[in-house]
């Protein structure tokens, strides 16, 4: 298959979606952790759990970035803005991800120079067209992302630009993992692997999930079909006792990674001895900070950085949807107090953040419905 509609034609959709109800056993359940936010908005968007049997639960995993990053780090970035001299920039899905004294669009709006960026090369052409400032660029995002950060840093360094820095927060997926696997009390039979990160990671480094915790994992593209076929996928192996890693996303994802973006990460960027997770906690070597060479490039060096720490709003249960302890719609807060218009929690903002995807798509369709 070649074209978009292809993995969205509706015979093949039910045929898949019949596929599923003949492998699932009715006599138990199944409970599928979908890693990826982009998986989650996709379920959401195409309606996809209305398609599987009752007995399979998807559990929403931590595969978004903005979702994951605690409250502190956003304060810690927005702590720049109130320098003169900066141009504070970030992606768009940032915009409106709260801190404890507001997002950045609330920062903007009281008079910060907050810019919206498409990609770290614009926040560079900003340095480089604006020398009397400072820019800083928010870095966010798991591998996806983080060699499109690595290789503006190289061009930076070669261009010797000298007033661009980097807020590096980009985290890294596997300790997630294990962190999602040693929690008490939470019970997965299997895993949708993230089609994004693994076009970057590959596949071997899944290898673990099927050696040593016995779950199957299958590496899923985005659209109707792709999910739908993993789940298959995953059904097959649950049924004949296989515990093993598959690529259903073979179109786009090579086994053994994107060599040359794993080697500008290596080159630009090092492990963090820990990091703090939202609804996670301190992960051991689970983000990325900026090399000893790229040191002039650290916002976290040049600038004197708070390292404030801040805890959700008590009665925001975001770490237990995180988890996978709670579904969106089960934390008090969600419709209520928290909607994308006014989010409590940055799950409520981004687009891949799971209240977001439920709000947008189930909620609101639930609302209509009513009347
Ligand atoms: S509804 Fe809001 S407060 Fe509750 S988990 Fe979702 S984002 Fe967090």
């Amino acid at each position: 298959m070649k074209f978009v509609d292809e993995f969205r034609a509706p015979e093949l959709i039910t045929r898949a979606a019949q596929e599923i109800r003949r492998l699932a056993d009715p006599r138990r359940t199944y409970r599928m952790m979908e890693i990826c936010g982009g998986h989650t908005y996709a379920i959401y968007r195409f309606g996809l759990r209305d398609l599987l049997p009752p007995n399979i639960e998807l559990i929403h995993g931590p595969g978004c970035p903005v979702c994951v990053l605690p409250m502190g780090r956003i304060d810690d970035g927005l702590s720049l803005t109130l320098r003169p001299d900066v141009i504070f920039t970030a992606f768009g899905d940032m915009m409106r991800v709260p801190g404890t004294k507001g997002s950045p669009l609330e920062y903007k709006a009281r008079g910060a120079d907050v810019r919206i960026v498409y990609s770290p090369a614009d926040a560079l052409k900003l340095a480089i067209a604006n020398p009397e400032r400072q820019v800083v660029f928010f870095a966010i995002g798991f591998e996806t992302t983080a060699p499109s950060t690595a290789l503006t840093l190289m061009r930076a360094r070669a261009a010797g630009v000298g007033n661009f820095f980097v807020f590096c927060n980009h985290v890294t997926i596997i300790p997630a993992l294990h962190a999602i696997l040693d929690s008490p009390g939470l019970q997965l039979d299997a895993f949708i692997g993230p089609g994004h990160v693994s076009t970057v990671i590959g596949c071997r480094p899944y290898e673990w999930i099927a050696a040593q915790a016995r779950k199957p994992i299958v590496i899923s593209g985005f659209e109707p079909l792709d999910l739908l076929e993993s789940v298959a996928m995953v059904l097959r192996q649950l049924k004949a006792g296989r515990a093993e890693v598959e690529n259903q996303y073979k179109r786009a994802v090579p086994w053994d990674g994107n060599r040359a973006a794993l080697k500008a990460m290596g080159d630009v960027f090092a492990t963090r001895p820990d990091f703090e997770w939202r609804g996670l906690g301190w992960i051991p070597q689970s983000a990325l900070c900026l090399r000893e060479s790229y040191a002039t490039f650290d916002a976290e060096r040049h600038f004197r950085m708070p390292g404030i720490r801040a805890a959700d709003p008590p009665a925001a249960q975001c770490g237990e949807v995180l988890k996978g302890m709670l579904q969106p719609a089960q934390c008090r807060l969600f419709g209520r107090e928290c909607t994308p218009e006014q989010p409590v929690g940055a799950l409520m903002v981004s687009s891949e953040g799971s209240c977001a995807a439920v709000y947008n798509h189930e909620h609101h369709r639930a609302a209509l419905d009513a009347g």
